[in-house]
């Protein structure tokens, strides 16, 4: 077996993993400080795995937005982020000390990776991951590889028609009322003024939540046709029966035009991930091992 290391590179925290195939055999949890310190200890903890048991390649899923196109001049960078300090970091460079294969994608790329070769979507060639929590990021597979283009999807900030007479202005700082700003976890703190998590599931407050969601899952079968939907994050999670909400209103919206799209079907298509905390590391071994499949 190989050993490949693999980082997931997310807001709060980076997660490292090391896998023999795609076995987990290690696992270090760093907080995400500021880039330097962040990525250095990084370094250090990949240091030790390479030393006692080299791998043979690297694979990184980032937050975005993130330069993945290797022909890029910029290559690895994080572009325009809120968050402090890392606009511009090169996220590839202290890597290249480990003289392997490294590869790069977003966070949500990876993970949909992973889902659809391992998790909630095995046997899917056509697949997206969302994730809704602090905000909401969107990776896809499509025809067995992850999409990535001039950039790559940024499904969370996309913007749709808003439920009849709802004045909420949305907290995305880019878009207000996009996706993100309508239905991430800050946004429902601040349409409900509290915490999602201390609103109960058959609140009707939730009507509104999920005809939003429902806007961006309709219009994902539309632009993507894909075979399953993978929702998690800590609202995904926290409030399955409103994404089941959102789901079982897909078919509504779409007045008929999908033929394959009826209640039913929604129930198969939209669900949990599998691999919970672990598709985002396992994608980037995926990535990982892709890098070393093809020089
Ligand atoms: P991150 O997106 O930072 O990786 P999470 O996916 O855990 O982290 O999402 C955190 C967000 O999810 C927070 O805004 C939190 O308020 C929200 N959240 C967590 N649990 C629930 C829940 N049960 N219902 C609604 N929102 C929740
Ligand atoms: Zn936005």
């Amino acid at each position: 077996m190989t050993y490949y290391a693999g980082i997931e590179l997310g807001g709060t925290k980076l997660v490292a993993i090391r896998a023999n195939g795609r076995t987990i055999t290690d696992r270090v949890t760093i907080p995400t400080t500021d880039p330097g310190e962040t990525l250095g200890r990084a370094v250090d903890v990949l240091r030790g795995w390479h030393d006692a048991q080299p791998f043979a390649a690297i694979g990184i899923g980032s937050f975005g937005p993130v330069r993945i196109d290797p022909a890029a001049p910029d290559y690895g960078s994080i572009l325009s982020t809120p968050k402090a300090g890392w606009a511009g970091t090169d996220l590839l460079a202290p890597f290249k000390r480990f003289e392997v294969p490294l590869a790069l994608d977003t966070d949500v790329n990876a993970a949909a990776l992973a889902e659809a070769a391992m998790g909630a979507g095995r046997g899917c060639d056509t697949l997206v991951y969302l994730t809704i929590g602090t905000g909401i990021g969107g990776g896809l597979v499509a025809a067995g590889k992850a999409v990535r283009g001039m950039l790559h999807p940024e499904l969370g900030h996309m913007t749709f028609r808003r439920a009849a007479g709802d004045g909420f202005a949305g907290v995305c700082p880019f878009h207000g009322d996009c996706m993100e700003g309508l239905v991430s976890g800050p946004a429902l703190k601040a349409r409900f003024g509290m915490d999602g998590a201390s609103v109960p599931p058959d609140d009707t407050r939730w009507d509104i939540v999920a005809s939003d969601l429902a806007q961006l899952l309709a219009n994902l079968m539309l632009a993507v046709s894909p075979r399953r939907i993978v929702v998690g994050g800590g609202v995904g999670l926290g409030q399955r029966q409103m994404v089941r909400r959102a789901a079982a209103m897909v078919p509504d919206l779409l007045s008929g035009y999908l033929p394959d799209i009826d209640s039913a079907a929604m129930e198969t298509l939209i669900v949990p991930p599998d691999l919970g905390e672990d598709a985002g590391p396992l994608g980037s071994i995926l990535l990982a091992e892709a890098a070393v499949r093809n020089g």
